[in-house]
This record gives C-alpha cells, sequence and structure tokens, in this order.
C-alpha cells in the first residue's frame, strides 16, 4: 500500500467511521461538514475500500484495507466506488 494513501484519512474521520457516523464529517480540503463516508468490498472479503466524498468540494479520499474496517456496513457500500475499487483490485491480479 502506498504511503500516501494512508495520510488521506483524517484520524478523526476515521474515529467517526469506526463509531458508524458516515455522513457530515469534516472535511480536511474546504472545512465543511459535508463529507459522506462509503465502502467497498472485494469479493471473498480478500480487501475493502473506504472512501470519503465531499459533498461541497468535491474532493474524494480512498484507503484500502486488508481486513474489515471498524464500522464497516454493508449498507455503506457506494455502487460507484465498489466499481473503481473492482477495476483496481481486478488490475492487479
Ligand atoms: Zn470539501
Amino acid at each position: 500500500m502506498a504511503d500516501d494513501n494512508l495520510i488521506t484519512i483524517t484520524l478523526a474521520n476515521a474515529r467517526e467511521i469506526a463509531k458508524g457516523h458516515y455522513s457530515n464529517l469534516l472535511c480536511p480540503h474546504c472545512r465543511q461538514q459535508s463529507v459522506e463516508a462509503f465502502f467497498s468490498e472485494q469479493n471473498l472479503k480478500q480487501g475493502y475500500g473506504i472512501w470519503l466524498e465531499c459533498q461541497r468540494c468535491e474532493k474524494v479520499e480512498h484507503i484500502s484495507c486488508n481486513s474489515e474496517p471498524e464500522g464497516f456496513s454493508p449498507l455503506r457500500i457506494s455502487e460507484k466506488f465498489q466499481h473503481l475499487d473492482d477495476r483496481a483490485w481486478n488490475a492487479e491480479k
């Protein structure tokens, strides 16, 4: 995993996600509480993605996890981001 991916999700937002808070998170770019968190899930639970999308400045942040992230909810899997991760995961094969 590239190190520069690890710093994109702030610790505060990671804590909120772990508590099951997926909406109105603080955007580190525009400083508004306008970030929505989503997940993606690789086949056979081989990997997971956490996606943060700011509804205001439209910045998207992403990290990959090898195990189920704290706060993970299948209900928050985003079709759009799942598709992006599926392509990345398929490219790794
Ligand atoms: Zn923003």
